[in-house]
């Protein structure tokens, strides 16, 4: 069975403080452990060292929100995954639609970044999706298979079995509207479906699906009960304790 994961984007937000607050808050919320759902954090790269002592003993992971390929050199303003990996980060979201839409990544980027996420140890936690207009336009299935094959190429199964994709349509993502719990099925069943052509029935099966898009306590628990649907990448709700540990509880 695939262990549920709900993962909170706190995006380009939070201080240093509000970082260790927010961790201690959600500890006590979740003193009574996390029952079976896998919890991550993605704070902003200014908060990933105060929040991976907050977090030391816990069993809630890190992420960062983005990161470059290379190792290091002179790339002013990036940071490298074997940076990520000595402060304490276990995954990486890449491919975010945020960063597609507003810092020109590409499937080629992201791909190379997945690569080099695995290759210094870290799980990438993939995002795809389609805009307004494409989902209005029909074109949904294609722009998924595009990305995911794009994100992916070059892969070995091993690798793809590990990883993590967070189906995140853009039209609801901080919008408030929710694709419904059968609409985010389809789109998570076919995703599956192409890792199946890609990597193999085997290591599809083995990869946690995520939905994103406006998730809060309210409608957890209906996206979870999709055969799918193995987890939240969440945006607003995950900044503020008392919710983000209500999508958790829900998770369960
Ligand atoms: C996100 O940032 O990945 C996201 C899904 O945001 P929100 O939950 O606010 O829609």
């Amino acid at each position: 069975m695939r262990m549920p994961l709900i993962a909170g984007n706190w995006k380009m937000y939070k201080t240093v403080p509000e970082t260790v607050e927010f961790i201690n808050e959600l500890k006590k919320l979740l003193a009574g452990g996390t029952g079976g759902v896998e919890v991550v954090l993605c704070p902003p790269h200014t908060s990933l060292g105060a929040a991976a002592q907050a977090l030391a003993g816990s069993d809630i992971n890190l992420a960062a929100q983005n990161m470059y390929w290379e190792e290091q050199g002179a790339f002013t303003g990036e940071i490298s995954p074997p940076m990520l990996r000595e402060i304490g980060c276990k995954y990486v979201i890449l491919g975010h639609s945020e960063r597609r839409q507003y810092f020109g990544e590409t499937d080629e980027t992201v791909n190379k970044k997945v690569k080099a996420a695995f290759k210094h140890g870290l799980i990438p936690i993939v995002c795809v999706g389609e805009t307004l207009e494409q989902r209005e336009s029909g074109v949904t299935e294609k722009v998924i298979d595009t990305q995911v094959r794009g994100a992916l190429a070059g892969l070995d199964r091993t690798q793809t079995a590990s990883l993590v994709m967070a189906y995140e349509p853009v039209w609801a993502i901080g919008t408030g509207r929710t694709a419904s719990d059968d609409d985010a099925q389809k789109v998570n069943g076919l995703i599956r479906g192409l890792l199946a052509e890609v990597a193999g029935r085997e290591a599809a099966e083995k990869v946690r699906i995520q939905y994103g898009g406006s998730v809060k306590p309210e409608n957890t628990a209906g996206l979870m009960g999709k055969p799918d649907i193995d987890g939240a990448l969440v945006g607003g709700a995950s900044l503020k304790p008392d919710s983000f540990a209500g999508i958790i509880k829900a998770a369960r």
